[in-house]
């Protein structure tokens, strides 16, 4: 079986009938680019780069987030590499940054929040960014977003950083894209709108799930509403892919099921342009989608988008799309 999978590896991401997506790996620290290649990844399409804040008693300086930047990004030789920036808080905590105790972590003091409320931080992570942007494809993405302003605001400081540099005679490639996670309710709701400012969307069902069904990923008592397949998500991908396809963009998803035998039918017949899964399951997700058609996938989804539970939408996959 692993002989047979490795016939995918040089190959593209295509259906049957000729439909091509982009199947790219998540990853959680730059050694890992060496994997995404060896896998058959075709780019990153998720540098989680709280791990480099974590375990540790300092926060990075900028020099030593720009190495790892620089190495993860030569790396992947000009293939995409998103790198998001920092997603503390939630789950995530950090010995040396006193957060406040919170009674709902999740609805709390995270990611973009932090970022813009402590810019000290988010200026040297992004200056880092700027600096390693000519070693290859860099996309920048910004979690957790829910407002424009806040979009508006990290994209402006961003600049202002890249201006800062330019001034300074430190090259920056020209052609960085800069795009957001969606994954609140309220982004969703008003993609169109993120649509004509944001260059590229990625949508983090891990958190969209636990936000559209409000209840927390990490409590077991309501760990029944994680419901990947639920006719409420796949509503929201395909709101999220129709927006961004009327204003070219592009749209990955980067949760967990993105990776899933199930999810992938779905999110091919909803029109997601990539997948970004751990890379230990490219290539199993490469020749499954070499089996599909999409035309089929699409015609399926007429229907699928019927169907009213999680349950039967898995099963009616099981049946007629696996
Ligand atoms: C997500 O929320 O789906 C996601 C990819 O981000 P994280 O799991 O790091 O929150
Ligand atoms: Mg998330």
């Amino acid at each position: 079986r692993e002989e047979l999978l490795r016939n995918y590896f040089s190959m593209s991401s295509v259906t049957m009938d000729g439909h091509q997506v982009h199947l790219v790996a998540n990853i959680g620290a730059p050694e890992d680019g060496e994997t995404v290649l060896s896998e058959g990844g075709e780019g990153i399409g998720l540098f989680r780069t709280e791990f480099m804040y974590m375990n540790r008693n300092r926060l990075p300086d900028e020099e030593e987030q720009f190495e790892a930047y620089q190495a993860v990004i030569s790396k992947m030789e000009y293939r995409p590499t998103v790198i998001r920036t920092m997603d503390i808080g939630g789950d995530k905590a950090l010995p040396y940054l006193e957060l406040p105790n919170e009674m709902n972590p999740f609805l709390g003091y995270r990611a973009i929040r932090i970022s813009l409320d402590r810019q000290t931080i988010f200026r040297t992570q992004l200056r880092a960014l700027l600096r390693a942007s000519k070693f290859g494809k860099l996309k920048i993405m910004f979690p957790m977003i829910s407002t424009l302003e806040e979009f508006r605001t990290a994209k402006s400081i961003l600049f202002e950083e890249k201006e800062k540099l330019l001034n300074a005679g430190v090259i920056v490639s020209e052609d960085i894209e800069v795009g957001m996670m969606v994954e609140t309710p309220a982004a969703v709701m008003i993609v169109d709108l993120f649509a004509q400012e944001a260059d590229f969307f990625s949508i983090g069902t891990n958190d969209l799930i636990q936000y559209m069904f409000a209840a927390d990923r990490l409590n077991e008592q309501v760990s029944y509403l994680y419901q990947p397949y639920h006719p409420a998500i796949l509503r929201a991908v395909q709101k999220v892919v129709e927006a961004a396809h009327l204003n070219g963009k592009s749209v990955g998803v980067c949760g967990e099921m993105a990776g899933e035998q199930i999810a992938i039918p779905l999110l091919l017949a909803l029109g997601v342009d990539e997948l970004s899964m751990d890379p230990s399951v490219i290539l199993k997700a490469r020749s499954q989608i070499a089996k599909l058609n999409h035309e089929e996938l699409r015609k399926h989804m007429q229907h699928i988008l019927t169907l009213a539970t999680d349950k039967d939408v898995t099963e009616y996959v099981k049946l007629h799309l696996l």
